[in-house]
C-alpha cells in the first residue's frame, strides 16, 4: 500500500490523536500519499446537527492544519486535502461552494444516512427492507453522477440481511454504474480491523464479476490504525480470491 485517501481527525468527535501523529505514522508505514478526508461539515436547515462530523466553523482550521503539515513534510509524503462527504440531495447545492471556497481538493462519498439524514434511517443498521436498499443504491448513484467524487468509500456499508438475490440485484446495479462511470470502490480496512459487516464478500464478488477497480482505504480514526498491517493483508487476500483489479493510487477529481 503506497497511498491512503481516507483518514479522519478529532473534529469528527469519534477519532483520536493529532494530525501530525497520523502523518508521522503514515511515513513510518512507508506511504507516499496520505490524504485527510474527515467527515464534512453539513449545512442543515434549522438547529439540526450530529455529533459525528466537524462543525462548519471548524473547516478553516482543518484546511489550515492539513496544509501546514503538507508544507512541513514536503519531500517525505504527499498530503492531499479532502473530505468524506454524504450526498444529501436537498442540501448539496449549499455545501459545494463552501467546500470549493475552502480549497478542498477531493471528496470521497460515504453515504451514512438516506435522504438528507434528518428523520431518515442510517445505512449501517441491519434491515431486510428492499425499499431501503434500493434507496441507498439510487442515492449513491445520484451522488456519484455529480462527478465530484474521487471514489466510493465503504460501498457495502448498507447492511441488508434479507434475500440474497435482492441484494445482488440492487448492488449489481450499483457496481455496474461505478464501473461505467470509472469510479473506484473502496475496500475499507477499518471494517476489517473491527470485524464490521463490511467489506461484504458478496459485494466484492459482484464488483469482481463486473470488472470494477478497487482501492484500499484505511478509514483511520486513530494513528495506531495506520501502523496495523493486518487489515491490509486480509484485504489483499480478498483481492486475490475474487480477482479484483486493485489500484495503488487514484486520480483526484477536482470539485
Ligand atoms: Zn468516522
Ligand atoms: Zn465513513
Amino acid at each position: 500500500m503506497i497511498a491512503n485517501y481516507h483518514s479522519h481527525t478529532t473534529r469528527c468527535n469519534h477519532a483520536t490523536g493529532t494530525e501530525e501523529e497520523y502523518v508521522q505514522n503514515a511515513i513510518a508505514r512507508g506511504l507516499q500519499i496520505f490524504g485527510f478526508s474527515d467527515h464534512t461539515p453539513q449545512f442543515f436547515p434549522g438547529d439540526y446537527y450530529t455529533f459525528m462530523r466537524m462543525y462548519p466553523q471548524e473547516l478553516d482550521d482543518y484546511c489550515h492544519t492539513v496544509r501546514n503539515l503538507r508544507a512541513k513534510y514536503a519531500g517525505q509524503i504527499q498530503i492531499p486535502l479532502g473530505l468524506e462527504a454524504e450526498y444529501y440531495p436537498g442540501i448539496w447545492i449549499e455545501l459545494m461552494p463552501r467546500l470549493q471556497d475552502a480549497g478542498i481538493e477531493y471528496l470521497i462519498l460515504g453515504q451514512h444516512w438516506l435522504g438528507d439524514e434528518i428523520g431518515e434511517p442510517g445505512s449501517g443498521g441491519a434491515t431486510a427492507d428492499e425499499a431501503l436498499l434500493k434507496r441507498y443504491c439510487h442515492q449513491v448513484m445520484e451522488g456519484l453522477d455529480t462527478g465530484k467524487f474521487t471514489y466510493l468509500a465503504h460501498p457495502d456499508l448498507f447492511h441488508f440481511v434479507g434475500d440474497r438475490s435482492i441484494y445482488r440485484r440492487h448492488m449489481g446495479e450499483l457496481v455496474r454504474f461505478t464501473r461505467q462511470a470509472g469510479i473506484p470502490l473502496e475496500i475499507n480496512l477499518l471494517g476489517l480491523l473491527y470485524g464490521k459487516h463490511y467489506p461484504n464478500e458478496e459485494f466484492l464478488a459482484l464488483a469482481a464479476e463486473e470488472g470494477c477497480s478497487v482501492i484500499l482505504g484505511m478509514d483511520a480514526h486513530a494513528p495506531s490504525h495506520i501502523l496495523n498491517p493486518e487489515p491490509e493483508q486480509k484485504a489483499l487476500e480478498m483481492v486475490r480470491h475474487y480477482g479484483l483489479k486493485l489500484l495503488d493510487t487514484v486520480e483526484l477529481r477536482p470539485l
